[in-house]
């Protein structure tokens, strides 16, 4: 639907999004709000833009995909497995153009645009496989409720509306998609106004592989058009990935509507460095945990809060990591660091870290955009943080790391919990009671002990505090978008 396209060809070669990277299409200026528009990251230049989508659009949107629901709940999960099977065996195939569209619209480097791709593969055929255990009538002791039978169903709910980040454009939408549809509901997608290309990729792979029009589609809408979709009454439910004022925006619309959200919003996580962990090993992956996806993952470790007895040798072994990375073209594998996604971005990234250095911090490596055309910015650490600098607490969404130097245990969780996010958080250490201490008092959604946070299709995955709440990924995150029916037979 999405662009005008359809799915019905079996011939479908997604070579137009291909030839979109050109840029052969006129530039259509948007009078409001942020135009829908594929602007490369790494040169600055705007590629492709996209007309909205007209409210009688999103109208019929719905309304396809409502009567596709009536159709769709009633298929068993072996037919929706084949189904999710045939995306990601198509996915897997277009593995490589995919990932060039991804590293053109929002920056990421094309290796981990690659690895991205084959996780959302990975996703999608998790939950084809589990689909049907994880949502198995739970039964209950009929004696107990004096019934001859009654057990709890997991039934689906309907059309949700996923409002999407650009910066796993991919990912983020399929461990949304995967199990919304396969527990038999439909899906809207209002993604980032940076990624479109990548948000009717999306919606063409779900017709390519067969599922029917209005399964899952694509509405190339600004914010703006997100609350009178939220307020019909068959929209049942939303999930929103992204930032504070967007979640604030989208919760209370549906608490308004009384309806179903998932938050997943942004983080702050610590990265607690203590006495018995493996130094050298700890530093290594903190700047892995800082600088994947270009400094720009929710679940990114930005602030390292490090015991006092080994602050010295960690900072020292941190510092050198980050200002080894290679930062460049994220199209050649050599480069490590690509540029921000966009240029407001990086304006942001810029104030905090000037925010910091006017107040006094010191910046140990980095802290300067690169010159030339795209929004590049060094990989940075930043000490001697105090609390009145915006760095201190609050989010950095770029490859800059704040480091803190701790005396204790109880300081080092003090510290850790901070901030105003809870989103994923990580210690090292190898004291048992340590490690006891971190698992029971973080108060995030995710406690990594020894590693780094990453998200797997086993593992619940979601925050608490202003990190949002509900969980994806797991046997939670199917179970989010389910009516759980108690059926109780006499
Ligand atoms: P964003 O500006 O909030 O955008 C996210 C999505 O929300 C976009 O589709 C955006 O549309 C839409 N949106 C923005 N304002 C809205 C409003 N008032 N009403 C309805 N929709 C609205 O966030 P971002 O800058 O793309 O992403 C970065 C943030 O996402 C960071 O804070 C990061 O930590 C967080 N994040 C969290 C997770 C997680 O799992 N917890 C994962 C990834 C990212 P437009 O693009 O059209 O504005």
């Amino acid at each position: 639907m999405a662009g005008g396209t359809t799915s019905a060809d079996p011939t479908f070669q997604p070579r137009r999004l291909v030839r979109s990277v050109l840029p052969a299409d006129p530039v259509r200026c948007h009078d409001e709000g942020m135009a829908i528009a594929t602007q490369n990251p790494a040169t600055g230049e705007t590629v492709r833009t996209f007309d909205e989508h007209s409210p009688e659009f999103v109208t019929d949107a719905i309304t396809t995909a409502h009567a596709t629901f009536q159709t769709w709940r009633t298929t068993t999960f072996a037919e929706r497995a084949a189904l999710m099977h045939r995306a990601a065996d198509l996915l897997d195939q277009d593995n490589e153009l995919i990932a060039q569209i991804m590293t053109l619209e929002m920056g990421k480097t094309l290796k981990a645009a690659r690895g991205e791709a084959t996780k959302c593969a990975k996703g999608m055929r998790y939950y084809a496989d589990k689909a049907e255990a994880l949502l198995a009538d739970e039964p209950v002791d009929p004696s107990a409720v004096g019934a001859s039978r009654a057990y709890a169903r997991y039934a689906p709910l309907g059309i949700v509306l996923a409002v999407m980040p650009w910066n796993f454009p991919l990912w983020q939408v399929v461990r949304f998609a995967a199990p919304a549809l396969m527990a038999g509901n439909v899906g809207l997608l209002k993604h980032a106004s940076n990624v479109p290309q990548c948000a009717v990729y999306l919606e063409e792979l779900f017709l390519r592989a067969g599922f029917p029009t209005g399964a899952f589609t694509t509405l190339l809408v600004s914010a703006r058009q997100v609350e009178p979709i939220l307020r019909d009454p068959r929209v049942r439910a939303a999930t929103l990935t992204g930032s504070e004022p967007a979640g604030q925006s989208v919760a209370a619309i549906c608490g308004d509507e009384i309806k179903t959200t998932v938050l997943e919003l942004g983080g702050s996580d610590p990265f607690i460095v203590m006495p018995s962990a493996d130094i050298e090993k700890a530093a290594a992956v903190a700047v892995t945990a800082r600088c994947q996806n270009n400094g720009q993952s929710c679940i990114a470790a930005k602030r390292f809060i490090v015991h006092a007895d080994v602050y010295d040798r960690f900072a020292e072994a941190f510092v050198a990591g980050m200002a080894a990375l290679v930062v460049g073209d994220p199209t050649d594998d050599a480069t490590d660091v690509g540029p921000l996604a966009t240029e407001s971005g990086r304006s942001d990234v810029i104030a905090m870290v000037e925010d910091a250095r006017a107040k006094g911090a010191s910046v140990l490596c980095g802290g300067n955009s690169l010159e030339g055309p795209g929004w590049f910015y060094e990989p940075t650490v930043v000490a001697d943080l105090t609390t009145d600098m915006h760095m201190y607490a609050e989010e950095v969404f770029g490859p800059v790391a704040g480091l803190y130097k701790v005396h204790s245990l109880d300081e080092a969780v003090e510290l850790g919990n901070g901030t105003a996010f809870g989103l994923g958080s990580n210690a090292w250490t190898n004291d048992a009671d340590e490690q006891a201490r971190f698992i029971r008092d973080i108060d995030a959604g995710t406690v990594t002990i020894n590693g780094m946070t990453t998200s797997h299709n086993d593992m619940p995955f979601g925050g608490t505090k202003r990190s949002g709440y509900g969980r994806e990924l797991s046997a939670h995150g199917i179970r989010e978008f389910c009516n759980i029916k108690s059926i109780w037979i006499a």
